[in-house]
């Protein structure tokens, strides 16, 4: 927060000078209208010019906010005094100065909260495994869709089933190759929820807890390690069809998904010790 001396260093909408809010985020429409947006407190109320910085364009559509803004500024009687502006941090405990640990975890609240701590990084799974289900939940893998988005080359289809673009939820959870992958799955032991869709609004992160959900808390780690397991046999597979021109087949899939879940058990995994997992079927 900024404490108005002079008025030369605080930013007139960015910077936290009047009452609690900044200017830009209480009035984002003047703000995406104003021609300056970086100027000094100082420099924006002498002879009004954040006025100046809005006086083109359609001003019909910013009338009522600048009515707002003009009160709200004209309200709060500022006077410039000769001292300098003294900038404050707020967040967190430390009684004002700045802390590393504060501003990162106001970055990082959204990500904490949302679930993927528990979905990847709890799960038992090598970090390369954890990096890429990370990406997955937060729907940053390069599938076709995000590449022709960003106008790069990209084949347009899902190369497993050759129908339909091929975007993360259709790969891993829509697709019928992936599906056929799931349902199999599902036989193994206390895996059930893998037979279950997806529903369409769903995120593959809302997919994935609600998978969670359906399944016993005590073997929820192992549950968990069975979904990044998984997932990233599916997309091995796909990279293989992409890059190295291999046929899909779901078989393929099975068997390295039981070779990996052996090699996981023998490097430690408890939650996917036997029972868990077995593949009754076989
Ligand atoms: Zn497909």
């Amino acid at each position: 927060s900024v404490q108005l001396g002079n008025g030369k260093s605080a930013l007139f909408w960015t910077c936290n000078w009047i009452e609690s809010s900044t200017l830009h985020r209480e009035f984002p429409t003047l703000f995406q209208h104003s021609r300056r947006k970086n100027r000094t407190v100082e420099d924006a109320l002498t002879e009004d010019k954040w006025v100046r910085d809005l006086r083109h364009g359609n001003t019909a559509e910013i009338a009522l906010e600048f009515l707002q803004m003009w009160r709200k500024i004209q309200g709060a009687g500022i006077v410039l005094s000769s001292e300098e502006d003294k900038i404050s941090w707020v967040a967190g405990r430390g009684g004002g100065s700045y802390s590393a640990r504060a501003a990162y975890n106001i970055q990082t609240n959204e990500v904490s909260s949302s679930g993927i701590k528990a979905a990847c990084w709890k799960a038992w799974a090598p970090g390369t495994v954890k990096i890429f289900a990370w990406l997955l939940l937060k729907d940053r893998l390069w599938c076709n869709d995000r590449l022709q988005r960003r106008g790069w080359p990209n084949g347009y289809f899902c190369t497993c089933c050759n129908r339909n673009l091929e975007s993360s939820t259709h790969l891993f959870w829509d697709c019928p190759f992936a599906r056929s992958v799931w349902q199999t799955a599902s036989s193994r032991v206390v895996c059930a929820a893998l037979k279950e869709k997806r529903e369409a609004s769903h995120s593959s992160l809302r997919h994935w807890e609600r998978l969670t959900a359906l399944t016993p808390q005590s073997c929820r780690k192992g549950f968990r390690t069975m979904l990044l397991l998984i997932t990233w046999e599916l997309w091995k597979e796909r990279n293989a069809c992409v890059f190295r021109g291999k046929m899909p087949q779901t078989e393929d899939v099975q068997r390295a998904i039981r070779g990996t879940l052996e090699l996981w058990r023998l490097a430690g995994a408890r939650c996917l010790q036997p029972p868990f997992g077995e593949d009754v079927a076989r």
